[in-house]
Formats: C-alpha cells, structure tokens, sequence
C-alpha cells in the first residue's frame, strides 16, 4: 500500500485527498511528527504559507520535514506549497522547507488578477493541454541549474509576460504554482504517482 502524506495544518488538504481516494489512494493526514513514519510521499497544499511555516514550527515538524526531504521522500508543493519548498521567497518572516532552489515572489501576479486560469502546455503530462487554476499564486522568479521546467505561462497572456515557470521539478521535489487538486484532471496527481512509485522500486519496496 502507498502512503501519501498530506500536510493538514491548513488550506485545501481535503481536496488533495479527494482526488487521492479518487485513484485509489488512502492519504494519511501529517499534523504531528509521528504521521511522518513510512510515508511514501507527501503533499504539502495550498493555503496561506505564512500560516503553514509558523504552524510546521508550533507543531515541532520543520526539522521532520526537513529530514523527510533530505532523506528524498517524494514531496509535491501546490501554490502555497510551493512556497514552503522553496529555498528563497521574498516576504516571508518564517523559514520555509528549502528543499527546492527555486526563488519565489509571493502574491506578485498583481491583485487586479488575484485569480486567473490557463491553459498550460506540459509535455510530462502528454499533449493534451492542462487546464490551470492560479490563486493568489507565487511568481518563479527564479530557478537554480538543477530544477526541470515542467511548464511555463502561455505567451500573451494578460497576467505577466509568458514564460514564467509555474511547474518545476528537482529530483524528487516537485512544485505547481496552481491548484490541480481544484480541477478535475487528475494527470499531476497521477505524474506525481509516478514519482512515488519510482522511488519504492529504487528502494526495493513492493
Ligand atoms: N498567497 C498564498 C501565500 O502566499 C498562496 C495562495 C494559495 O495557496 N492559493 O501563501
């Protein structure tokens, strides 16, 4: 059996789940230290990052954490989530995770488009296009040599110049600046899957 974590301190942890159970995954929501024992994975959600990084500190999870990361466990970042990935963020009071060498911006797509959709190309996923839900999302201001872009912004799109990255991928480490657990395409959550499961057979889990 797969057990994917689920960071359930606060935001859209519920949703994530759904979408788990959806394909046959039974999630193990992570609020204390010892929910973190053999997980395969973990999804952190989105949510308000300032409240999850003060929260991973109250609750005496940021060193687990930390150490589950370092220790390679497959982790996925979904728009607050991909904040407390990221080794650099502008506008932040807590530590976050620092698992992805990434810098983000927070809330800098402007509050005229506090929220936008779009239709993004990701070759990982197949052809077919994958529709995005952005809310309140971070900007990827920048991306260190190790990290994959997995997608960017469409050219011409209203919001920023195109080509902003909005899903990348170091290793393991995976970080979408929208919402897959909103929408019914369920291929992120599936790719992230995938992930998982490459890891326990390296591992030589059944
Ligand atoms: N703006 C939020 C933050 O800075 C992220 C919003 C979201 O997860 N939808 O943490």
């Amino acid at each position: 059996m797969t057990r994917i974590g689920v960071l359930a301190l606060q935001g859209d942890f519920l949703e994530h789940e759904a979408v788990l159970r959806r394909l046959n995954v039974e999630p193990v929501e992570v609020r204390q230290p010892s929910d973190l024992a053999d997980l395969d994975g973990l999804i952190v959600p989105g949510g308000e990052s300032t409240t999850f990084c003060r929260l991973m500190q109250e609750y005496s999870l940021h060193e687990p954490l930390r150490g589950l990361l370092k220790a390679g466990v497959p982790t996925w970042g979904t728009c607050a989530g991909m904040i407390v990935l990221a080794r650099r963020v502008s506008d932040l009071p807590f530590p976050t995770l620092e698992a992805l060498d990434i810098e983000v911006k927070r809330n800098a797509y402007g509050r005229q488009v506090d929220s936008f959709e779009a239709d993004l190309e990701v070759p990982a996923l197949g052809e077919l296009p994958y529709h995005a839900v952005f809310i309140r999302a971070p900007v990827v201001a920048e991306v260190g040599s190790g990290v994959e872009v997995l997608a960017v912004l469409p050219e011409g799109d209203p919001v920023i110049a195109g080509g902003s990255p909005v899903a990348v991928r170091q290793g393991n480490v995976l970080a979408t600046a929208f919402h897959p657990e909103l929408t019914e395409d369920t291929r992120f959550h599936r790719y992230f899957l995938g992930i998982v499961d490459a890891a326990r057979r390296r591992s030589g889990a059944k």
